[in-house]
Formats: structure tokens, C-alpha cells, sequence
């Protein structure tokens, strides 16, 4: 285990470290206790790209959510052909869904944001929990640019949300063209509804393609016009919505 002041000290380095150095450090430090979180899109195959090329041992998991359209899992094994890493799959309890789904229905999350912050609580965040309760540290293809709630995102972090863990954002300062760049030059696998007009890609009664001159997270949840679109996994939105979640959440667990 690293002290905190020799993470701090690399997160200090880091800071203007580049991805891949970035990643280096991570593996180098953390070995097979780190993994890999991607939904493969595009930010997230740019992680496992550079960090297959440097440990093709690298751990990478998804959330299974059970609501997966049939392209991420073409992309799971498409990672499998292409690097030779099986993907870890984390599942919901099997026993809170089916509680959760018996209350309030298989598409709860359209009746009201409650019921969708309680879906993404059952189905991604307390089985992300569960997962990273297991490691010591995880890497993610966040990026400040992609909304203001990851603004302050730093390439190397600690995970006070989860554990005290060490959290590595490693294209934390990439705008979204050096992404695509990266993908054309190097042939990076993509999530085949991106060519179907999506540009940010989830659960599939959850996303729909955007429009030209749309936000690129306008498909998610489009009905919620007023709610902070995060499923809880990289913010946590204070306020009434999260409180009623966790009422319902609570009487799921009962
Ligand atoms: Fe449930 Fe939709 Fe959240 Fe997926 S994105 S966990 S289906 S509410």
C-alpha cells in the first residue's frame, strides 16, 4: 500500500504528465490491484489502448447494468480480439433489482428522477462500490471538458467517495478533438452507435442519438430537462432528488 504523501507527491508530478505517463504510474504502482473502468466509448478505449500497449495484463471492468444495448457487448468482445483482455463484467444484486423492479417497475426511470437516481444507484453505483471495494486504485477516461461537474477532476486523485482509493484520470486535460485524433491514428475500436447519431453512449432505454448542435449528453435522459444529468458515479448531486433516491433505496433494502 502507498502512503498518502507519496500519492500526493505523484499527483503533484503528474499533474502535467501526459496519459500515458500517467498510466505508467498507476500499473507500475498498483499492479493488478488497479483496474480499468470503461462503457467503452470513446474516451474510455483510449485508456485501454495506451495502457494495453504498456501492461497487456491490465485489468479493465463494466458495469453491467442489465440495460446495455447489444453494440457495448459487441465492443467487450471486440477489446477481447483486439487486445486480448476479457473484460470483467460487475452486476447489480440480483436481489435489489428484482425488489426494485416489483415496487416500481421495469422502466421506473421514466416516471419521475427519483426512480431514475434509484435505478442508476441499483444497477451502476453501488455495484461500482462493490467493485472498487475490491481494488486500490482505478483509472477512467474522464475528462474535464465533458461537463462542468468534472471541471476540477485532477489526473491523479484520491477517492474519498470510495474508499480513500487512488483515482487516475489520466485524460483529465484532453479536449474532445485530441481524442478522435488519437482514435484515427491508432484505429482505436468504436462503439458502433456512434455512427448511429449518438454521442454519448449508456443504458439503452436511457440514450438517444443527438441532434447537430446539440449538447453531446442531450441524449441522456433527454426527458429530465431540469435534472443534473450524472448517474452518481462521478458526482453525486446534492439536494431533494438524491434524498427521495435514497428513501426508496432504503425501503428496497428493508
Ligand atoms: Fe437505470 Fe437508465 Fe440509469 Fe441504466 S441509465 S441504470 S437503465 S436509470
Amino acid at each position: 500500500m502507498i502512503a498518502v504523501a507519496d500519492i500526493e507527491a505523484a499527483a503533484a508530478n503528474l499533474e502535467t504528465a501526459g496519459a500515458r505517463e500517467v498510466l505508467r504510474w498507476g500499473i507500475e504502482s498498483f499492479g493488478s490491484r488497479l483496474a480499468i473502468a470503461t462503457s467503452f466509448q470513446a474516451e474510455g478505449m483510449v485508456i485501454v489502448d495506451i495502457a494495453a500497449e504498456l501492461a497487456p495484463e491490465v485489468r479493465v471492468f463494466t458495469l453491467d447494468t442489465g440495460r446495455l444495448p447489444a453494440e457495448t457487448y459487441q465492443m467487450m468482445e471486440e477489446v477481447h480480439r483486439r487486445y486480448g483482455i476479457r473484460v470483467e463484467t460487475v452486476f447489480p444484486d440480483s436481489a435489489e433489482v428484482e425488489s426494485m423492479t416489483s415496487r416500481h417497475g421495469a422502466n421506473l426511470f421514466y416516471e419521475s428522477v427519483a426512480n431514475r437516481a434509484l435505478c442508476c444507484r441499483v444497477r451502476k453505483v453501488r455495484p461500482l462500490e462493490r467493485k472498487l471495494g475490491t481494488l486500490d486504485a482505478w483509472a477512467s477516461g474522464l475528462r474535464r471538458g465533458q461537463q462542468q461537474s468534472r471541471g476540477r477532476a485532477r489526473k491523479v486523485e484520491i477517492d474519498a467517495g470510495h474508499g480513500s482509493i487512488v483515482k487516475l484520470n489520466p485524460l483529465a486535460d484532453w479536449p474532445a478533438q485530441q481524442v478522435e485524433d488519437y482514435i484515427r491514428e491508432r484505429q482505436v475500436p468504436r462503439h458502433p452507435l456512434y455512427a448511429a447519431g449518438y454521442t454519448s453512449i449508456g443504458c439503452q432505454p436511457c440514450t438517444r442519438p443527438t441532434r447537430p448542435g446539440e449538447d453531446p449528453r442531450a441524449g441522456r435522459w433527454w426527458w429530465e430537462q431540469q435534472a443534473a444529468k450524472e448517474c452518481g458515479i462521478h458526482f453525486s448531486p446534492e439536494g431533494n432528488v438524491e434524498r427521495q433516491a435514497d428513501v426508496l433505496l432504503e425501503e428496497l433494502l428493508d
